[in-house]
């Protein structure tokens, strides 16, 4: 033992701790390649320090030679791994010179393994002539082998130095574009590395310097600097863990601020995490596991659905997902949640994450439908004070048929006192009187629909047969008043989405209005038209025109204002609700003066599913 057999099992130890570290680095984090190569590199160095300690040890031919062949052949693996680590860590450098490396080397390294050449002749010598014994300091000796230069062991030289000119080049390379300092660490490192190991290795081939091979050696500063470049990695990845803990920190007080729970899921392991508020929204525990399925079984089962659509919607298309249902508390309460979440895929394209945010609007929810039922109480009332204008021409449209079934009836006793009684004319009357009966019962029933408070029950339905009920209504009202009222509805119209009640209640309110507007006009000229017709591929416009006077510039703008009238006794509440049941069902409503006299106004409802063009 002297410390020529300590120090170079020292150097293979650095080598192997580096390697290992940089392989375990390499196998969990990306970028691979180049901590996998810089490995590799580092192992290769670690026998090459065990065969220099083994060829300066031995003085048996037929080992000098095998450890030489496998010395040259770890040097080129260590060339080449060497060449495209740099390749892929500093992402940079000429392509031709990194192939000459390997080719050259190739070239040398041959000789090595001739078939016919006799042991010994190889790369560095022609032949093998001994070995000689090399006394040094501390009482430590060496061998070292003698022998004719091969001239060209100039190919394994060229090698070298076209790998010196090849990391040279790509540092510069780098170091010019970015300044990035590993350019001038790592490059410069290896640059060093090899001019000091091949200068070593080309004086003992050459006999001149009485030295085993230290190739080993000159690789400690590429340990060093990759060093370096490891503990500035880390430092930089604490920093960055710090930074990400302050964001979080940041994020956790938002959340917590604005009381949203986060969520993840995993798609691809079906598992969801959960934040601690958002299984407390949910009526999770802090230890369950959470897939799709347990989500769903969470959810009411009347938005099951809806959530579903949501999720597969977003997962088909490249669109943020967003929904709000209900969800089932364990103690059987509900909570209304809004969830927004943002869908993330992998390289492919699949997704991969879907991660985002509930939050508790059940006390949002609660006040939406409290005014949904004010607002219905309040059309309802408008309703009746509407039918309350009507009251007058009613009572005659109910007085006409009840008066006729008193006259059919009494015609009737008169035929019966005939002897022998009229019996065919008895039959007559009486289907006169079913006649009559069932007109007054159908202005009965139409009434009886607008009056009765219900909730909002949109279904597909035809704008013509609801344009004849109101006309059927409004009729009396407007001969009464000398008002000639047309009906022109397309024919063929397809179905509208839409409640009957409240489209019934926007015509008589745009109807009675308009009738009130012609009434200003000469009895000749007063003309109320409603007309409805297809506009584009999803809609029907209705639009109810009179031959008023027309609307104030100034009152164009404020027509759908709560309580807004220029009649004296008027609520000025018709028209802003006839807008909130048209938005309601995804229609518009608006006004215009015409280009000759009146005004009219118009709305659009929305084609129900059905009715749609394919
Ligand atoms: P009200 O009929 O009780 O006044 P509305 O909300 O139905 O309430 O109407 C508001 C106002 O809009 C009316 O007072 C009137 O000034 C104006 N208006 C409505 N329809 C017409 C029309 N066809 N022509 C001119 N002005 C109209």
């Amino acid at each position: 033992m002297n410390w020529m057999t300590i120090t170079w099992p020292m150097v293979a130890a650095a080598c192997l701790t580096l390697g290992l570290i940089e392989l375990s680095i390499g196998l969990s984090h990306h970028p691979r390649a180049p901590r996998l190569l810089f490995a590799l590199s580092a192992f290769t160095v670690a026998c090459v320090s065990g065969l220099e300690l083994a060829l300066m040890r031995t003085d048996v031919f037929a080992e000098w030679w095998l450890f030489t062949r496998f010395l040259d052949t770890a040097v080129g693996i260590m060339l080449v791994t060497l060449m495209a680590f740099i390749w892929v860590y500093l992402r940079t450098g000429r392509k031709w010179l990194a192939l000459a490396v390997p080719c050259l080397y190739v070239m040398g390294l041959a000789f090595d393994f001739l078939p016919w050449a006799p042991p010994g002749s190889g790369m560095t010598y022609q032949s093998f002539s001994g070995f000689r014994l090399v006394e040094t300091f501390g009482g430590a000796s060496f061998y070292v082998a003698e022998g004719i230069p091969n001239p060209w062991n100039v190919f394994p030289y060229l090698a070298v130095l076209a790998q010196i000119a090849f990391v040279a080049d790509a540092s510069a390379k780098l170091r010019r574009s970015t300044g990035e300092r590993r350019a001038t660490v790592v490059g410069g490192a290896i640059v060093f590395f090899f001019l000091c190991g091949g200068l070593q290795a080309a004086l003992v081939d050459t006999g001149v310097l009485d030295t085993p091979y230290m190739i080993s050696w000159a690789y400690l500063p590429v340990l060093v600097a990759m060093s370096i470049e490891l503990n500035a990695d880390v430092l930089a990845g604490a920093r960055l863990a710090g930074v990400l803990q302050e964001r979080e920190r940041h994020m956790d007080l938002a959340c917590s601020a604005a009381d949203l729970g986060m969520w993840t899921w995993d798609i691809g392991r079906d598992s969801i995490w959960a934040s601690r508020r958002a299984r407390e929204l949910f009526g999770y525990s802090a230890s369950e596991s959470i897939d799709r399925a347990r989500f769903f079984r969470s959810v009411h089962p009347e938005d099951r659905e809806v959530t579903d659509r949501a999720i597969e919607e977003m997962l088909a298309r490249d669109m943020g997902y967003e929904a709000e249902y209900r969800v089932l508390l364990p103690d059987g309460r509900t909570r209304w949640m809004a969830a927004r979440g943002q869908i993330e895929r992998d390289g492919s394209g699949k997704p991969k994450l879907l991660r985002g945010v509930v939050l508790d609007i059940s006390a949002r929810r609660g006040t939406e439908l409290e005014l949904q039922q004010l607002r219905s109480q309040l059309a309802h009332a408008s309703r009746v004070s509407m039918m309350g204008q009507f009251a007058s021409a009613l009572s005659h449209e109910l007085s006409q048929p009840l008066g006729a079934i008193l006259r059919n009836a009494e015609a009737a006793e008169l035929f019966l006192e005939h002897d022998p009684p009229d019996i065919e004319e008895v039959r007559v009357i009486l289907a006169d009187i079913r006649h009559d009966d069932q007109r007054a019962g159908s202005v009965i029933d139409r009434l009886r629909a607008l009056l009765k408070r219900r909730n909002f029950a949109p279904r597909a339905l035809s704008v013509s047969d609801e344009l004849a009920n109101v006309a059927a209504l409004a009729r009396s009202d407007s001969s009464s008043r000398k008002v000639r009222l047309e009906i022109d509805a397309a024919p063929d119209l397809p179905a509208v989405m839409c409640d009957p009640v409240h489209l019934q209640q926007v015509l008589l309110n745009l109807i009675i209005n308009a009738m009130d507007a012609a009434e200003s006009v000469q009895a000749a000229r007063r003309r109320v038209t409603v007309r409805a017709r297809s506009r584009g591929a999803s809609e029907i416009e209705v639009a109810v025109s009179d031959s008023g006077p027309g609307i104030p510039p100034e009152s164009l703008g404020r027509l759908f204002e709560p309580f807004f009238s220029t009649k004296a006794d008027g609520m000025g509440i018709g028209l802003s609700i006839s807008r909130t049941l048209i938005e309601a069902q995804g229609g518009r409503i608006w006004a215009e003066n015409n280009a000759g006299e009146g005004a009219t106004f118009r709305f659009t409802l929305p084609l129900a599913e059905s009715a749609k063009p394919s």
